[in-house]
């Protein structure tokens, strides 16, 4: 049985699909520790990992974000946790590290500790063909010219990361594309974009979908078909008359509606028709599960979600690799999109309309809901890291990043 040790960062999307497999893991009886901001640690412990939280404040990933500002943000915190996680994990003497792909302080601690470690994409994963956000472009050098606060904080801690510590699993730039010998990716090679373009080192393992806690603050026995469903996600704070506009033009097709508003009160949307249920956050899984039609942001764990369960989808992107997901849901058919200026009521209630009557979109849905199953989901992940932790036992530590994970 092996040691393993998890490190996320401070968002919903990258933890969520880790749960399972942690959870997977423990039963089949290895030792799970779980580095997270103390906000997550009741969920985490419910897998029954052991939580270690980082000290001091949750590790900052407010504000809408955006390339410059994410990077600034995990390159600071990277500098602020390291001190910690580097002493816990010498206590614990994990055999594999498993760190999102957004996470600095992940690829430092497996160098300084010389332990291999697999990098977890809960985003798409980011080649050529799949443009990374935080990749070396001119667009960032010209975003980063309009933050200079943060781009100048981003190269200090950069910096100083370089200084402390040994950073060549570190890209210097392209935080948010940290890559392994192992890459587990959380999508199915059918919705992922260029999904051929990747080495053997990527496992499309599916949607990691398992039980969650039951959440007794949400009415499901209010749910009348066809529920019909929106979010926008954890992450961007969303305008209250944005969300406003999606209840009401979803509420004369719906039997019910659920809107989960986030960081948004559910007040601040004003009235609404009496079938329309609006909570700060609702089991969505759940819901996707009873859902005909999901309106969404296009977070990549979102859309996973609703294609595991078959729901076409309605795209408003927000931000981050958003568009992306909603280019590629409509390539699939499995979705239309809108953009955030043009919403209005009239408008999405016509899609949304085309939507529940165009055969073709339920159809192609369907299709990814068998593809997304068929990826194998958390029991793969764990599948996949077990087979790399006794490889890289087996050899010399870590794996070098020139020979990826082999069947
Ligand atoms: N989520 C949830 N309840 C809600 C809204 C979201 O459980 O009311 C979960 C959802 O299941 C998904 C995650 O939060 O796992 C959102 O991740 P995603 O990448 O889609 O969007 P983000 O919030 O990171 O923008």
């Amino acid at each position: 049985m092996s040691a393993i040790a998890f490190l996320n960062i401070a968002m919903h999307g990258h933890i969520n699909p880790t749960l399972p497999v942690v959870a997977e893991l423990v039963r089949r009886g290895h030792s799970v520790t779980y580095h997270a901001p103390s906000g997550y640690a009741e969920q985490i412990a419910a897998t029954g990992a052991r939580v270690f939280r980082y000290r001091g404040d949750d590790v900052p990933l407010s504000g809408p974000p955006t390339p410059v500002t994410v990077m600034e943000q995990l390159a600071r915190t990277a500098v602020r946790v390291l001190p910690a996680v580097l002493d816990d994990l010498r206590g614990t003497r994990p055999d594999l590290i498993v760190h999102d792909s957004l996470c600095p302080w992940g690829p430092v601690a497996a160098r300084e500790l010389d332990v291999p470690a697999a990098s977890s994409f809960t985003t798409f994963a980011f080649n050529r063909q799949v443009p990374s956000p935080t990749r070396g472009s001119w667009a960032l050098l010209a975003a980063a010219a309009t933050l200079p606060r943060q781009a100048g904080g981003y190269l200090r801690s950069r910096w100083e990361l370089r200084r402390r510590y040994d950073t060549r699993g570190v890209p210097l730039v392209d935080l948010a594309n940290i890559r392994q010998p192992l890459n587990l990716v959380y999508t199915s090679r059918a919705f992922h974009p260029g999904a051929d373009s990747f080495d053997q080192s990527y496992r499309f393992v599916g949607p990691s979908v398992g039980a969650r806690p039951a959440d007794s603050s949400f009415p499901a026995d209010r749910l009348r078909d066809p529920v019909l469903y929106a979010s926008l996600g954890t992450v961007f704070k969303a305008d209250p008359q944005l969300l406003r506009s999606l209840a009401t033009a979803l509420a004369p097709l719906g039997g019910t509606v659920v809107v989960s508003t986030g960081q948004t009160e559910p007040d601040a949307l004003g009235a609404l028709p009496a079938n329309v249920i609006a909570q700060r956050s609702v089991p969505q899984p759940e819901v996707l599960a009873r859902a005909a039609l999901f309106i969404t942001h296009g977070g990549v764990n979102s859309v996973n979600e609703a294609l595991y369960a078959g729901v076409p989808m309605l795209v408003v992107p927000q931000g981050a690799d958003q568009s992306l997901v909603a280019s590629r849901l409509v390539e699939l058919d499995a979705g239309l999109s809108v953009r955030t200026e043009e919403v209005d009521p009239e408008v999405v209630r016509t899609l949304a309309q085309r939507l529940l009557d165009e055969p073709r979109f339920r159809a192609a849905a369907r299709t990814l809901r068998t593809a997304q199953r068929e990826a194998g989901g958390y029991a793969r992940a764990a599948d996949e890291l077990e087979r790399y932790a006794r490889r890289a036992g087996a050899g010399s530590r870590p794996v070098p990043a020139d020979q990826p994970a082999q069947d």
